[in-house]
């Protein structure tokens, strides 16, 4: 039955040459959208003032870079860091320099999400521990912040050693201070002991840190390039 095969065989070849169109054409959006850069942008880089520049011997120094994504407002910013370096001060380890950047980032990467993060971090490449101010998170389940350390980074390396802190968390400093514990010690573990910084509910009561505590940070921290030992 010639007839009858060629009347199936040219849809065949038909819809074989439309495919070979559409995916060129599907290929060509892909690629193209993938090859494209998000617009990621420093805005402003500002020092923060902090007490002292100088750590002495038997103190730790920590240099902390800020990343505002988001619209932040930065003198909340600022009052959580000077929150945040008198709790760690308890460990002998003394903030000595600060750097807040206010970056512009599109919509897309304003919240956190492990994806869009990984972009982002990898993107700008600050130095490190850094803090992100995000506008929420996109993550499940959802938490007022996270902490990424060496042990929970292995699938995102690009995110190791940041924090990412969401919109609206509440006592700021304490949650900077508790999440970048979290980093230094390379632990995702909590503490309930009352008054314990590293209680599971951040509140303004919980902000002290046991010896062991303290020694894992100092331990950690510097086996992990984020603390250097002070000097005379
Ligand atoms: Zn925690």
């Amino acid at each position: 039955m010639p007839h009858a095969r060629d009347k199936v065989r040219l849809p065949i070849f038909l819809a074989i040459s439309f495919m070979s169109v559409l995916m060129a054409a599907l290929t060509w959006v892909c690629c193209d959208a993938v090859a494209a850069t998000p617009d990621f942008r420093i805005e402003e880089r500002s020092v923060l003032p902090m007490p002292s520049t100088a750590a002495t011997r038997g103190q730790h120094t920590l240099t902390l870079t800020l990343a505002n994504i988001s619209g932040w407002n930065e003198a909340e910013i600022r009052a959580a860091t000077t929150t945040a370096t008198g709790i760690l001060a308890q460990c002998g380890v003394r903030i000595t320099e600060t750097e807040l950047l206010r970056i512009h980032v599109p919509e897309s990467h304003r919240e956190f999400h492990t994806s869009r993060a990984r972009e982002l971090a990898q993107a700008l490449s600050l130095r490190k521990p850094t803090v992100y101010f995000a506008a929420g998170t996109r993550q499940r389940p959802a938490f007022d912040a996270e902490a990424i350390g060496r042990g929970n980074s292995r699938t995102r390396p690009e995110l190791a050693d940041t924090v990412w802190i969401a919109r609206g968390a509440r006592d700021l400093g304490l949650v900077m201070a508790h999440e970048l514990v979290h980093v230094l010690m390379d632990s995702g573990e909590h503490d309930n002991t009352p008054g314990n910084l590293m209680a599971e509910d951040t509140t303004p009561d919980n902000t002290r840190l046991r010896a062991a505590q303290c020694a894992r940070i100092i331990d950690t921290g510097t086996r992990n390039g984020l603390l250097q030992a002070g000097v005379d």
